[in-house]
């Protein structure tokens, strides 16, 4: 071992791992991205297109939000200042929570602090050791950290494979008093969607529950209401999560559902009870941002015209997009890691930021250029992105 005599020294430990990382191509940086002014971001290389954001609508830039997060700042000061089952309830979370239950049509919903607190808290509330769950190989970190957290006993089912998840309900929702089968609505690195009507048939036959993160999907598909309304299955799905740090421009989280739900989960779901309320600014813009998506159809409905575009432009110069003709996740598998970074770095150097995503977000030998479509990206940007994009891959 080359630490000789000095195995318990923190850096030295922690520095092997990184050179591990790093001579296998996969060690994370971070980059500065300072002012957003829609999909045009200010770097240290100066100003970039961003095709890498989840600001599907452009709302994080919006003036409306940010006046709607000063005046509730000046209103309410800055930090909520406990936990909402202390003194942290401000009327901004409750206003928030009557209107994202209002547009999802549920009964209730319950803000937390982000997307991971969310599915963290929730799953491990719902289930516990001795409980099943069921749950797709490609499932977001936060719904497989939740998974593991509740001590459930995991079947992970192949991608979107229905027959699989028959055949694993059929061997082992006998052995569990509860079940719970947990997917992503719209797969946030591929760009697909869940089946969602099957599932939901499956939960029924089997007498299970079903979960759905729709991270990427509120604010962008089935009018703003996500993936689970585009498929129709809205009332069919016991518990639907989605974040408002992605499509709706500021940060959070919620999940929706029935009164009895949600009483449940705030008395239990752990980092609800036992963290900082949101700050009611972020809940006020959040508002403002859900009060956009509800009446400005014409938004939703340039995202998806970019996406086709982005869509047909890379086909143009033969690049081969994958995803749901939907989705404004367009991933473009290059397969290894060194050589993903190295294209994603050639077009940061020429104005145009996308997503590199190496394992462990993605299975070995899938990594991929993650391009993500906003409704503020304009029709020449998403053109002349197709080519230079071209080039480079042909260079
Ligand atoms: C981004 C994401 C999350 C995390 O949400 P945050 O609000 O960013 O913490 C959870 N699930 C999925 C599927 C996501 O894509």
């Amino acid at each position: 071992m080359s630490v000789s005599g000095s195995f318990s020294n923190l850096d030295a430990v922690l520095a092997e791992d990184l050179a591990e990382l790093r001579s296998n191509g996969l060690e994370r940086t971070l980059r500065t991205a300072g002012r957003r002014n829609g999909a045009v971001v200010e770097t240290q290389h100066g100003r970039a297109v961003d095709f890498s954001s989840n600001d599907y609508l452009g709302l994080a830039s919006d003036p409306r939000l940010i006046d709607a997060m000063f005046r509730a700042l000046r209103e309410h000061a800055v930090g909520a200042a406990a936990a909402r089952l202390i003194t942290g309830n401000n009327p901004e979370h409750e206003l928030l929570e009557a209107a994202l239950a209002r547009f999802f049509g549920a009964e209730r919903a319950l803000l937390f602090s982000s997307g991971y607190a969310a599915n963290a808290g929730i799953i491990p509330a719902l289930v516990r050791r001795g409980d099943v769950i069921f749950a797709d190989a490609l499932n977001h970190a936060s719904l497989i950290d939740g998974c593991r957290l509740s001590r459930a006993t995991i079947h992970v089912y192949p991608h979107s494979d229905v027959a699989a998840l028959e055949s694993l309900l059929g061997r082992h929702r006998a052995d569990a008093r509860r079940a719970l089968i947990v997917t992503d609505g719209l797969f946030s690195m591929d760009g697909d969607l869940a089946r969602l009507g099957d599932l939901v048939d499956l939960a029924k036959r089997f007498d299970a529950w079903t979960y759905v993160d729709d991270a990427h999907a509120v604010g962008v598909l089935g009018a703003g209401r996500g993936s689970t309304a585009l498929a129709a299955v809205q009332s069919d799905v016991d518990v639907t999560v989605g974040t408002l740090g992605k499509a709706f421009g500021a940060a959070g989280a919620f999940v929706y559902g029935s009164s009895t739900l949600v009483q449940y989960l705030l008395n239990n779901a752990r980092s609800f009870v036992f963290s900082t309320a949101m700050l009611p600014s972020q809940a006020a813009a959040a508002r403002e941002a859900l009060a956009i998506v509800e009446t400005d159809r014409p938004r939703i409905e340039r995202l998806e015209a970019n996406a086709r575009l982005m869509r047909r432009m890379l086909s143009e110069v033969g690049v081969r997009p994958l995803g749901d003709p939907l989705s404004p996740i367009i991933p473009v598998i290059i397969g290894d890691a060194a050589a993903t970074v190295r294209v994603g770095s050639t077009l940061a150097a020429l104005g145009v930021l996308v997503g590199a995503v190496r394992p462990p977000t993605v299975p070995a030998g899938t990594s991929r250029l993650r391009i993500t479509i906003s409704a503020a990206h304009t029709h020449e940007q998403i053109v002349s992105f197709a080519d230079v994009l071209g080039d480079v891959l042909r260079a």
